[in-house]
């Protein structure tokens, strides 16, 4: 920690009543934003209540501050995919993960069906393909024995049990076509193996996961403290393989907005088509943001003004001189 001031004449150290505040004048200023679609193509997103919202911010050393309607359940979608991208790793190991599944972003949407020409691996693990194939790889018997391992793995991020919310899985389960079109054409490829439905159904339920948004910014504080939950101590993920999830996500968690995400607010970050935003700020914080509304690339509109202030206020962008410690 240093105690230079600043340009903006903000303290180096950012003090925990700064953050509660500023975390109820984000609240009160963005509540009364109201724009941007609910994802509609997988039904059940469609009802949900358009006016939730949270943030939450855990950091590295346990403390908690958190506002708005953090309690309430949502599923995870997209978010699930870091978390299932670093359990493959963990089996696996960096070079067998990347013979199937590439680092580089695409401009594409998150669900093209699309393979790179040369490799036939899909571009990365936070499009739909490269998910369905990082998916495909999770070690067990039975369907049943890989979904156990997939929550465990969820329950040593989050610090409690979750579970998969039924309607959401059954809802993305009749309607995934794209996503059981993508798995045919790897499986033609042969980069994944031919139990394409139960790849399939473990996909769908990693979305369906129901979290709230506290969890979601004590997922994002495990990866920021090094893969160990700063509440509970467990390490979710080996700390060696930090690096290869918050790579990823830097360049490929927001969907098309990624280089524009990376050049304003400069965190890792994922977010999900149910509204959920995950941010890390490597060794400091996680942060977590709930709200429904999406802009036409698929990013929480609330979400990302939030996390614009928030990094901006805070100096959080990695590249930034002036950067500031939580105090
Ligand atoms: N379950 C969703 C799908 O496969 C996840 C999409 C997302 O959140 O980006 O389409």
């Amino acid at each position: 920690m240093s105690n230079e001031v600043a340009a903006n004449n903000s303290p180096a150290t950012i003090q925990p009543v700064e953050i509660q505040e500023t975390l109820d004048e984000l609240y009160n200023k963005y509540r009364l934003l109201q724009i941007g679609q609910l994802a509609t193509y997988i039904p059940e997103l469609a009802k949900v209540n358009p006016e939730l919202f949270s943030i939450c911010i855990i950091t590295v050393d346990g403390q908690c501050f958190k506002v708005g309607d953090f309690q309430q359940l949502f599923t995870i979608q997209s978010i699930s995919k870091v978390f299932v991208y670093g359990l493959a790793l963990a089996e696996h190991g960096r070079e067998q993960v990347l013979a199937k599944v590439g680092v580089e972003p695409t401009g594409d949407a998150f669900n093209a069906i699309i393979l790179d020409e040369k490799s036939k691996r899909p571009y990365n693990p936070m499009v739909n393909a490269g998910a369905i194939a990082i998916t495909s790889l999770i070690k067990g018997n039975e369907p049943t024995e890989r979904l156990s391992r997939m929550l465990s793995m969820f329950e040593g991020y989050i610090g409690h049990e979750t579970t998969v919310d039924m309607l959401t899985f059954m809802s993305e389960r009749t309607t995934g076509h794209r996503n059981r079109a993508m798995a045919h054409l790897m499986l033609n490829f042969g980069m994944i193996d031919e139990k394409i439905d139960e790849a399939l159904d473990l996909y769908f339920q990693q979305c369906s996961l129901a979290i709230n948004c506290l969890d979601l910014a004590v997922m994002a504080a495990t990866l920021s403290n090094q893969g160990r939950n700063p509440l509970t101590h467990v390490q979710a993920v080996p700390s060696c393989y930090i690096r290869d999830i918050l790579s990823v996500i830097y360049t490929c968690g927001m969907y098309n907005f990624a280089g524009e995400w990376a050049y304003k607010v400069g965190l890792p970050a994922k977010s999900g088509v149910s509204g959920g935003l995950l941010i890390v700020v490597p060794g400091q914080m996680g942060i977590g943001i709930f709200s429904p509304l999406l802009d036409e690339r698929g990013n929480s509109v609330r979400g990302v003004k939030v996390s614009e202030e928030l990094s901006q206020r805070f100096g959080l962008h990695l590249f930034d001189c002036k950067k500031r410690d939580v105090g």
